[in-house]
């Protein structure tokens, strides 16, 4: 395992300055090509699962955290508000009551049900300084998150399909969960109290959890103020456990906002909501890829995939037409020419690349590439053509083997 803060300032993929503030971590180019990829990997993934993407503020009046249970539940974790002529808003510590209210402004048929609402959206956390560092302990986060509004009838089968996105998105991202927590309340106000509402909602996501087939544990004083939750742990180098994923079952929510959906016999019932992330926050997300892989991310996900390696200046032009093919084709590529030392020196310092190009004169001459891999192995000159659309179809793909090994080359 590797530390992500060291990682991030090496590899200029995020920084801090004490004058935005700690715990407000700004993306640099790299960083933000990473980030980019997975907003972009999540909002796909979802757009096939039926998920329907929404933009909503990231402020809202203090009355709208009243009525959906924030202010007396959470809010020590809660910005201060902010006096606006008088009226006061709040930064918003979740996306729900937000996605809440857009369901909410307009009615709706259980023909439209399972609804699934989709936001990959800004949220504040006010953390004490102390305990800032790096993406992982931050005070604004970027969320992948969703609600799905559903009939109760629903909710096993749409918190089974959730968990089937995380298990995919953790393949693409060559990540593994730590382990499986099913989070219950523990004693105390935190919780809203409602033990009718607990317990259903708890049945549900035990039922979910041991259809799946995956070892998991109970954890009491984990939950959500609102409801249980399926939290998906990892672990840092460290041994340390985060929470990335969750999949939580809300009774509590539709019923302050007083949600409603007409139901085949015409009379009006309540939806339940379901809360769900894939990838957890993207700060987090990024931390913990860093973490597992250190600098070498995922082709896909890598901020440069393909770096093109001209023997000589003699080469420069066709390495530069081979780079910009590559673009052209969707794949980020940069040159690497003599400029920048030997060409073992410039192999060295790509060593975090996927994909290294090398262009000698005879390469050059008949277009044609000799392929290094990252994890050290070497091609054959293979047609220039055939290299660029077998390393796009792999990214694409999101695969996490470099090379198909049961072709040729
Ligand atoms: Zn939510």
């Amino acid at each position: 395992m590797y530390d992500h803060h060291r990682l991030g300032r090496e590899l200029e993929l995020f920084g801090t300055d004490p004058l935005i503030g700690a715990g407000l971590p700004y993306w640099l180019p790299d960083g933000a090509v990473v980030r980019h990829v997975l907003e972009e990997y999540v909002r796909d993934v979802e757009r096939r699962a039926g998920y329907q993407h929404v933009y909503s503020p990231v402020l809202g009046k203090r009355e709208l955290y009243e009525v959906s249970g924030h202010w007396s539940h959470y809010s020590e974790d809660m910005f201060p508000p902010m006096d606006l002529g008088g009226e006061q808003v709040v930064l918003r510590p979740s996306l729900c009551p937000h996605h809440a209210l857009i369901y909410r402004s307009r009615a709706h048929s259980y023909r439209e049900l399972p609804l699934r609402m989709a936001e990959l959206g800004g949220m504040y956390r006010s953390e004490l300084s102390g305990v800032l560092g790096g993406l992982t302990r931050v005070r604004a986060i970027q969320l992948n998150d969703a609600h799905v509004f559903c009939a109760p009838e629903q909710v096993g089968e749409e918190a089974r399909a959730a968990l089937g996105l995380i298990d995919r998105a953790y393949r693409a991202l060559g990540i593994r969960p730590a382990r499986y927590r099913l989070s219950l309340p523990g004693p105390g106000g935190k919780y809203v109290a409602d033990p009718d509402m607990w317990r259903r909602a708890a049945a549900v996501l035990r039922e979910v959890l041991d259809d799946s087939g995956v070892d998991y544990e109970a954890a009491e004083g984990e939950a959500a103020f609102y409801g249980p939750k399926i939290d998906v742990q990892v672990a840092d180098g460290a041994g340390r456990e985060a929470t990335l994923s969750t999949v939580q079952v809300d009774f509590h929510q539709p019923e302050r906002f007083d949600l409603r959906y007409v139901g085949p016999d015409g009379a009006r019932k309540r939806p339940v909501m379901i809360h769900r992330s894939v990838i957890g926050s993207v700060e987090r997300a990024v931390a913990h890829l860093l973490e597992v892989h250190g600098g070498a991310f995922p082709a896909w996900i890598a901020p440069t995939q393909l770096v093109v390696l001209p023997v000589s200046e003699a080469e420069l032009p066709q390495a530069d037409a081979l780079r910009r093919r590559a673009v052209d084709q969707g794949l980020r590529a940069r040159v690497a020419g003599p400029e920048e030392g030997t060409l073992g020196a410039r192999v060295r310092a790509a060593r975090l690349v996927p994909y290294q190009a090398v262009l000698g004169p005879k390469e050059a001459a008949d277009d044609r590439v000799a392929l290094r891999l990252r994890d050290g192995r070497r091609l054959d000159a293979l047609p220039a053509t055939e290299v660029l659309a077998r390393v796009g179809a792999l990214v694409r793909a999101h695969r996490l083997d470099l090379w198909d090994a049961d072709e040729r080359g």
